[in-house]
């Protein structure tokens, strides 16, 4: 099931992009306060903006002006509104969206052909690892378009390893939907209760939160020691509550394809002005199709990069490569630019490592200073040797590491009301621009 727009030519692409874009400006400056406001603060005459290209006449929209106005964004009243979420808020106070019944359907159409992209069918069962709950889109989206696919679904939820193998033993799901270092749990779990992960059901993973991959689409660190003892497939994929739009992996595993008709992307740099093909800046998306909540060039703040090649699936829209980072996150350290991810891969090497926290703060002098707290029970000389060097050949960082309880970790790595686990904490002084 490939959506016919995604293998017409990139022209076609284009052109059918730019109609939806017409429609969404005539939509914003009928119901959207927020843009009726920023089109007459910024003398924008919608008519003008017709093509792609016209986009660079309008300004960006931010995490900050999400923050703000949030209430001045929603384009329909709260009457028709059915779902209630929020965004995760691992950089600031966390943003609400509503959905439509018709964002519901978007939402379920996006997932339904994420999931087909990835492989997946109606003839597949899919056991849903992460919570539905907490107001978490994603939750709701999985199990929307698995709906829509036609697949079965088992909805266990986060965490408990024996109660998913006891799932994936009853009910025989072919796909799981799970954040990757959880699945070293599932593995761990199996080994000490002599189950064969190797002879279950599963066929692959659709993978969330964590990167499967480094630039070039290789297997990182994570992946590697997954497939090394269960040999699944991974599938990456990226989303976010403000895109409502995954882009997901193929069966060629090249970057998360670009579904046309829900979104356009921009890669901007720090001047808003586009890059050249192939180089990394942040992302900006305009959605298309959403009622509630729509958002002309929002910056997300991730650094990714971009590829335009067709893909061999047939596809012919382009590709985002793993997130390099977020762009709050850019450590600036001895004239060398690192983004945490890189630091996690590093990490993840190590197996007496069993979790772990990066601390940035400014050092007397100004610049970024990087502190590592890891969780061992195993602390040694030879250890922290070995991670200094590897730090300083892979990185050419040399951070500040700390040993502490494992116990300690967890208490900053899991915050009360949190999602998600807590990886990086910023002590920085926020920058003033
Ligand atoms: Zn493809």
């Amino acid at each position: 099931m490939i959506p016919e727009i995604e293998q017409r030519s990139k022209l076609e692409i284009k052109e059918y992009q730019e109609s939806k874009l017409r429609d969404l400006m005539v939509y914003l400056a009928d119901k959207s306060n927020y843009y009726k406001r920023i089109f007459q603060q910024n003398e924008i005459d919608i008519s003008g903006v017709r093509s792609l290209e016209d986009l660079k006449k309008l300004p960006i929209t931010t995490k900050d002006d999400l923050q703000k106005f949030n209430n001045d964004f929603f384009c329909v009243d709260t009457s028709k509104i059915i779902d209630y979420v929020t965004t995760s808020g691992t950089t600031g106070k966390p943003v609400f969206f509503g959905l439509t019944d018709k964002d519901l359907d978007r939402l379920a159409y996006n997932e339904a052909i994420s999931f087909a992209c990835s492989g997946i069918s109606d003839k597949d069962t899919v056991q849903l690892m992460t919570t539905i709950d907490r107001r978490f889109m994603a939750g709701l989206a999985y199990f929307l378009g698995a709906r829509k696919l036609g697949a079965g679904i088992i909805r266990v939820g986060a965490g408990i390893p024996e109660l998913q193998w006891d799932s994936i033993r009853k009910f025989k799901p072919t796909y799981l939907i799970a954040v990757p270092s959880f699945l070293l749990k599932l593995i761990e779990y199996a080994e000490k209760n002599n189950i064969d992960q190797n002879t279950s059901s599963v066929k692959g993973v659709i993978c969330i939160g964590e990167q499967l991959r480094d630039q070039d689409f290789s297997p990182n660190v994570l992946s590697e020691k997954i497939k090394e003892k269960w040999d699944i497939e991974l599938y990456s994929t990226y989303a976010s509550t403000e895109m409502s739009t995954a882009f997901a992996e193929c069966q060629f595993q090249q970057g998360g394809h670009h579904h046309p008709e829900l979104i356009i992307v921009e890669i901007l740099n720090d001047n808003n002005e586009s890059v050249k093909k192939g180089e990394e800046g942040e992302l900006v998306v305009t959605t298309l199709g959403v009622e509630a909540m729509p958002l002309l060039r929002f910056k997300t703040g991730d650094v990714v990069k971009a590829h335009y090649e067709r893909c061999e699936c047939g596809r012919n829209t382009l590709r985002l490569g793993p997130v390099v980072g977020r762009k709050k996150h850019m450590i600036k350290y001895k004239g060398t630019t690192i983004y945490p991810p890189a630091m996690y891969n590093l990490l993840n090497d190590f197996t007496e490592i069993k979790s772990y926290i990066i601390e940035i703060d400014n050092n007397e002098i100004g610049t970024d200073k990087i502190t590592i707290k890891l969780g061992t029970n195993e602390f040694s000389e030879d250890l922290l040797s070995r991670l200094k060097d590897h730090f300083r050949a892979k990185l050419r960082v040399s951070p500040i590491i700390e040993f502490v309880s494992v116990q300690e970790i967890n208490q900053l790595k899991y915050p009360n009301m949190g999602r998600k686990p807590v990886l990086f904490i910023d002590k920085r002084e926020p920058v003033i621009n």
